[in-house]
């Protein structure tokens, strides 16, 4: 996804990225695991110049994942939603800290920070595909569920809730009526 700078007036100019498997697999992000970016995920871009020589970059982003479900490792197909909205300076002379960041600068004519808002742009074209792959990267669900109300594993025999109940689900020894149970239960005899 390259845009050049000069090209870009006061109206936003509309960009569109579109990444698939092939493009996933030599991305860092493909690695993360619970996530395989098997899916596609795509970027809607409107790029403009804003006050003085600023660039303003907003967009959404819009795809799905293979995820995995963090209750009952299911795989499934998690969707991706995120609107973005990111404000770009001429970096001049300066130099971001880290050795990684100036090397992005240095090889895609731009480095954004660490929460995708702000960044800084050196030469007449820009390349937003790390920006891209950092964008899904923070939209990744932490707490990934195939659904919301997932029953996920039984703890004891290792049975998909979802599919079938199991016996240890009414002596589940965990669960507050259980422990409500044991005290009761410990009163009573000592009341007998
Ligand atoms: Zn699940
Ligand atoms: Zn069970």
């Amino acid at each position: 996804m390259k845009i050049l700078v000069d090209r870009l007036c006061e109206t936003p100019t509309p960009f569109e990225f579109e990444a698939g498997p092939d493009w996933w697999k030599d991305r860092e992000v493909s690695a993360v695991e619970p996530y395989r970016m098997t899916a596609e995920a795509s970027t809607r871009v409107g790029a403009a110049r804003g006050m003085g020589s600023d660039l303003l970059v907003s967009g959404a982003l819009a795809g799905a994942i293979e995820a995995e479900c963090s209750r009952c490792g299911a795989r499934y197909r998690h969707a991706l939603r995120d609107d973005f909205r990111l404000v770009l300076e001429p970096a001049g002379d300066r130099v971001p800290g880290d050795p990684e960041s100036a090397r992005a600068l240095e090889r895609d004519g731009v480095w954004v920070s660490e929460e995708l808002q702000t960044g800084w742009y050196r030469g007449s074209e820009i390349d937003l595909e790390s920006f891209f792959a950092e964008l899904v990267a923070l939209a990744l669900p932490i707490q990934p569920l195939c659904r919301e109300d997932c029953a996920g594993l039984c703890s004891r025999c290792g049975i998909d809730l979802n599919k079938s109940a199991c016996a240890c689900a009414e002596t589940k020894p965990n669960s507050p009526f259980a422990v409500l149970a044991a005290l009761r239960g410990g009163r009573d005899e000592g009341e007998a």
